[in-house]
């Protein structure tokens, strides 16, 4: 019987699941390195310690019944230590081990039968060249492991730009990528049981300001055979990844109509956070219902949503305007809790519900709730 929950990160991921679990009545114990984390806040315990300090997950792996993770950047020698010691922990290291670099990652996913942009591996400055003429430019050197939000990214137009980027680099492992002149981003979040049943939510619609999301506009506005083939993507790789939880797999949509897949990641997903919202079932519940092996709920969106991004911008660390935001009833304001509102940390977010279509006088709406929004000392 599964009472007690250990994730592995305080962030807002784990804060917003911690909310969650709760409610449905289990305990969270936390690990996360810094001190009254966003999850940490919320949670019945926090375990202060590194992510891959082994005493810090013994003592998690004894204290719960179940431990999960709320982002891929953890080491995965914490996850394996966990299995070794008869722990139940999921998703898997091997789940970890191929979303953790992007080059196994897109690997697995071509070899599910599903498309990505062309890649090469990049390790020695030579490699980079004979990419270059098979791929060509314009592209992206990325490394292949520890981004997120845009950062370990270079795009690059040339050779000499590339051996820039290498250098900068640092020897880092890297992933060479054709640029994908996308007409959409999309993201599908979906959830497997251990049953193998994958619920999968509506195909949103992502847009991103250098690497990082901005909004996302759900569902997306694309063709249904658009939204049925994204979802039939995610589906084949659930199972095929065979994870447990809530995961979610993020698209290049082509003006062809063709797929891409980019990334996956194997944890609820900020492209979800309207899931709290506008479904009766959460991302974040899905994930409580599928770690803890009770039955998924197919999702229904009681209303089209429009999520947007708080982001700090490096000017004083209260949110000012709120008042104001707030007097419109369709917005939903969701903070973390984090004291610093360094530039481009991801702070909070809102979620404006939309009566009738997502269109561009909806995206305008909340685009000027967002401007009402800054920052004060
Ligand atoms: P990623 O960390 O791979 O999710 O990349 C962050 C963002 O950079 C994506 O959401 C896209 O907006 C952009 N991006 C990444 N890879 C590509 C690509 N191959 N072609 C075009 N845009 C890309």
């Amino acid at each position: 019987m599964i009472r007690r929950i250990g994730v592995i990160g305080g962030g807002q991921l784990g804060r917003m699941f911690a909310l969650e679990a709760k409610r449905m009545g289990f305990e969270v114990v936390v690990l996360d390195p810094q001190e009254h984390s966003p999850c940490g806040q919320v949670a019945d315990e926090q375990i202060v310690a590194a992510y891959d300090d082994m005493e810090a997950i013994e003592r998690l792996g004894q204290s719960t019944d179940v431990v999960t993770y709320e982002f891929e950047n953890i080491a995965i020698a914490s996850v394996e230590y966990l299995e070794q010691h008869g722990y139940h922990v999921t998703p898997t290291s091997d789940v970890l081990r191929i979303t953790q670099d992007r080059l196994l990652e897109k690997r697995f996913v071509r070899s599910c039968g599903i498309a990505t942009a062309d890649f090469a591996e990049i390790n020695r400055l030579d490699d980079l060249s004979e990419a270059s003429m098979s791929i060509g430019f314009p592209a992206i050197l990325k490394t292949a492991r520890g981004g997120y939000d845009g950062k370990g990214q270079w795009r690059i137009q040339s050779l000499d730009e590339g051996r820039a980027a290498f250098s900068a680099a640092k020897g880092a492992k890297l992933i060479y990528e054709r640029v994908v002149p996308f007409a959409r981003e999309l993201s599908v979040v979906a959830t497997r049981g251990a049953n193998d049943a994958v619920v999968c939510y509506p195909a949103g619609e992502n847009t991103h300001d250098r690497g990082i999301l901005t909004m996302t506009v759900a569902p997306a506005r694309i063709s249904d055979n658009a939204r049925l083939r994204a979802r039939t993507i995610a589906t084949t790789i659930g199972k095929k990844l065979h994870i447990v939880g809530t995961y979610c797999v993020e698209l290049f949509l082509l003006a062809n109509g063709e797929l891409l897949v980019n990334e996956i990641a194997p944890r609820p997903h900020n492209s979800g956070h309207y899931t709290i919202d506008v479904t009766q079932c959460s991302q974040y519940e899905q994930h409580v219902r599928a770690i803890c092996d009770l039955p998924l709920a197919e999702p229904k969106l009681e209303s089209n949503a429009i999520m947007m991004n708080i982001l700090g911008a490096g000017k004083g660390d209260h949110l000012t305007g709120e008042d104001e935001l707030l007097t419109d009833p369709s917005i939903v304001l969701h903070m973390y809790g984090k004291r610093h509102a360094v530039n481009r940390r991801k702070m909070g977010h809102f979620t404006m519900l939309v009566d009738g279509a997502v269109d561009e006088p909806a995206i305008a709406r909340a685009k000027a709730a967002h401007a009402k929004l800054g920052w004060q000392d």
